[in-house]
């Protein structure tokens, strides 16, 4: 038995030069948590040519959705990014990860933490029932370089507000957290300066992180993770895992090569 799902692109969106989504046909037996990632790819020469890839949609979506990165020379997304409607695409039938809310202690405020793609896992866990059951307050922060990059701002601040079924939630429950480094906005500022600086506590009107209250997951470069890793072991969070739920969760949003 195939180990992959054969599906069928439905939609691309093109966000930058450098990103976009897309959506695709998802097999009926295919079963995954909000937060998790799965392989996919094309066949490259009959062969499989995969990468990981957090999926957007959510566990109950009829189609799949997936946010990706456009690297040049990119074995896979120098392919990918030519994508259109119709296209075949392989999607692993495992999916698997940490940013779950399973790996999580209660608490009352999470905290959504992603960096450029990052923010795709984040997707699936805002659109959630279960994650608003969990938390008073969700904190959704998204950190990129430029304004066009923050994929994704409008269906947050547009469009999930007014969800037949998540909007009151959506409303009352998440705090969308846009910010940039590189070009002058509201919000401006590195992920780890914001938490280190107080500023996204002033920002949210939240109080200052602490271990009782908080919890956090977090998805982007390995730098980043390593670093705000570094920021919540040392304010005494632990971190979760599979065989244990903790204070702190995280995914690399991509493996450095
Ligand atoms: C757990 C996990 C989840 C992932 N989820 C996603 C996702 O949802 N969307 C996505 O676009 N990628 C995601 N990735 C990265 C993805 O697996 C590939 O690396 C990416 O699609 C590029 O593939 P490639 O073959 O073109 O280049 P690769 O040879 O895989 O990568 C080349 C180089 O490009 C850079 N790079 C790769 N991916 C990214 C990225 N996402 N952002 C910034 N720089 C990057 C790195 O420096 C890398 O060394 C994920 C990776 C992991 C480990």
């Amino acid at each position: 038995m195939s180990n992959y799902f054969e599906e069928r692109v439905l939609s691309v969106h093109h966000w930058t030069d450098t990103l976009f989504s897309f959506t695709t046909t998802r097999d009926t037996s295919f079963r995954f948590k909000n937060g998790q990632f799965t392989m996919i790819g094309l066949r490259v020469n009959e062969k499989p040519l995969l990468r990981a890839y957090s999926v957007v949609s959510t566990n109950y979506d009829e189609s799949l959705e997936f946010f990706s990165i456009k690297v040049p020379d990119g074995p896979l997304t120098s392919r990918l990014q030519n994508l259109s409607v119709g296209d075949p695409i392989i999607v692993g039938k495992k999916a698997t990860g940490t940013l779950i809310v399973d790996n999580l202690t209660s608490g009352k405020h999470l905290y959504l933490l992603g960096t450029g793609t990052g923010l795709a896992p984040f997707m699936a866990l805002i659109r959630d029932p279960e994650t608003y059951e969990r938390f008073e307050k969700v904190v959704l922060v998204h950190g990129c370089r430029q304004i066009a990059e923050l994929a994704y701002g409008e269906r947050i601040t547009a469009e999930l507000p007014k969800d037949e079924f998540l909007g009151e939630m959506i409303r009352n429950q998440l705090i969308y957290y846009p910010t940039v480094t590189r070009e002058p906005f509201r919000n401006r500022g590195r992920v780890t300066e914001l938490l280190t600086s107080g500023r996204l506590a002033e920002d949210t009107g939240l109080p200052a992180i602490n271990t009782e209250t908080d919890r956090f997951m977090m998805c982007g470069s390995p730098q980043m993770m390593n670093d705000l890793k570094g920021i919540f072991t040392q304010a005494g969070f632990k971190e979760g895992n599979h065989g244990e739920a903790g204070e702190f969760v995280l995914e690399r949003a991509f493996a450095e090569r």
